[in-house]
């Protein structure tokens, strides 16, 4: 019944029984990677493969060592139980995110668990030298939780502009790094495949995925983090980088004509208009724990005369300028916001930044869902083992056990 799309059929396009089996091995493996153990039942409807042809390929998928098949979780539905299927943590990758005062680095699995997690706070930001060092030492460290997985590379995550062919940094400016070859030196410590990403795109992938992007459509994220706003877009579970890798760059998108100067040369940048420490400022909360920001802006809202309560009410105008751009250039299904914006949307509401975007172009249903980041502080970790494990996910058979065994001990 639902065969339309086995092997045989789909030699009519053109593409080799072989590109056929291997599209068909990739859509299985993305499935469960992204959705969780699935029956084999459960893959058979969502590919609208036939029945045989995904046991096939979820027998080879186990032989390459990327799914698990785990009768104790079986699925029980109408009849017999199926075993389920899920993406296997015998696969690794490893996964780094330098930051100023800290570098993190993880152990991440096929299914997009955190197995393993080492920080490393910086006394100073660090160099480029300096993080390559603690980078390979930390992986060394590690090397005994990686136990039988098979590593298949690592992905950084980084705060600037990348360029991506060969994963240099063009401009880190909160690390102070400037062209720099960063993939090729880490993968010279480490000797393992390295895939550099904006930090950015790195968490609007993993939202996408894993998070409150899940499925199709436009998604855009914004992050509100300590050294700015960086943001992403993907779109059909792709992400957008634009020519030189920079689109979704959102902290730069003009919200005031009469703003504060930004560092990259512009007047009233949203990165400049709307951040955490210009409420601290507001809210005379001094020398306060990142931690409790939340709670006082909540507190402030709450007392709708309070000095923090008008700077909020700035702020989220301003955010709502930069969002009813974004709204009408991208017709999102979803905005997910993160870090002080999410804060400010969990303060204010839903309701009221969607009351001060409005409005909009006329599309009668279509606006979009504003949610706030639901992988917290694992997303960018997450985004960067997902940088390592697009090209498995791309072509499940482009790495061979021994290639895969090969860099574990
Ligand atoms: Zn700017």
């Amino acid at each position: 019944m639902d065969g339309a799309r086995t092997d045989a059929s789909g030699s009519t396009l053109g593409a080799t029984i072989d590109d056929i089996r291997r599209q068909n091995l990739a859509q299985v493996l993305r499935l469960v990677h992204r959705d969780g153990p699935m029956s084999r039942a459960e893959i058979t409807k969502a590919t609208a493969l036939n029945r045989s042809t995904v046991g096939g390929l979820v027998s080879e998928l186990s032989h390459r060592g990327l799914v698990v098949e785990n009768p104790a979780a079986a699925v029980r539905k109408v009849g017999r139980p199926s075993p389920s299927v899920a993406a296997s943590d015998q696969a690794t990758a490893i996964a780094v995110n330098p930051e100023v005062d800290a570098i993190d680095v993880a152990l991440v699995g096929l299914s997009g668990r955190v197995l393993h997690r080492v920080r490393y706070r910086n006394e100073r930001t660090p160099t480029v030298g300096e993080f390559v060092n603690v980078v390979s030492a930390i992986i060394e460290g590690m090397r005994p939780a990686f136990g039988d997985t098979a590593v298949l590379g690592v992905g950084v995550a980084l705060p600037g502009l990348v360029r991506e062919v060969d994963g240099s940094a063009i401009l880190a400016p909160h690390l102070g790094w400037r062209d720099a070859p960063i993939g090729l030196l880490v993968e010279e410590a480490t000797g393992m495949r390295v895939v550099v990403g904006n930090d950015a795109n790195c968490g609007v992938v993993a939202e996408s995925t894993f998070g409150a992007g899940r499925g199709d459509g436009v998604v855009i994220y914004l992050n509100g983090g300590a050294s700015g706003i960086g943001g992403g877009i993907v779109i059909n579970g792709r992400l957008v980088g634009g020519e030189g890798g920079n689109a979704g760059e959102f902290g730069h998108t003009a919200v005031s004509t009469r703003g504060c100067r930004c560092h990259c040369g512009a007047t009233g940048c949203l990165e400049t208009e709307v951040r955490r420490d210009r409420f601290v400022e507001a809210a005379g909360l001094g020398d306060v724990e990142p931690g409790a920001v939340l709670d006082a802006m909540a507190a402030s809202w709450l007392d709708r005369n309070a000095a923090g309560a008008v700077e909020i009410d700035r702020q989220v105008s301003r955010l709502a300028v930069a969002l009813r751009s974004i709204v009408n250039i991208f017709n999102p299904r979803t905005i997910i916001l993160g870090g002080h914006l999410a804060h400010l949307l969990a303060v204010v509401g839903e309701d009221e930044i969607h009351r001060r975007i409005a409005p909009t172009l006329p599309g009668g249903g279509s606006e979009p869902e504003i949610v706030g980041a639901r992988l917290n502080d694992e997303l960018l970790l997450i985004g960067a083992a997902e940088l390592v494990f697009a090209q498995t996910l791309a072509d499940p058979t482009v790495m061979p056990r021994e290639v895969a065994s090969s860099l574990v001990r």
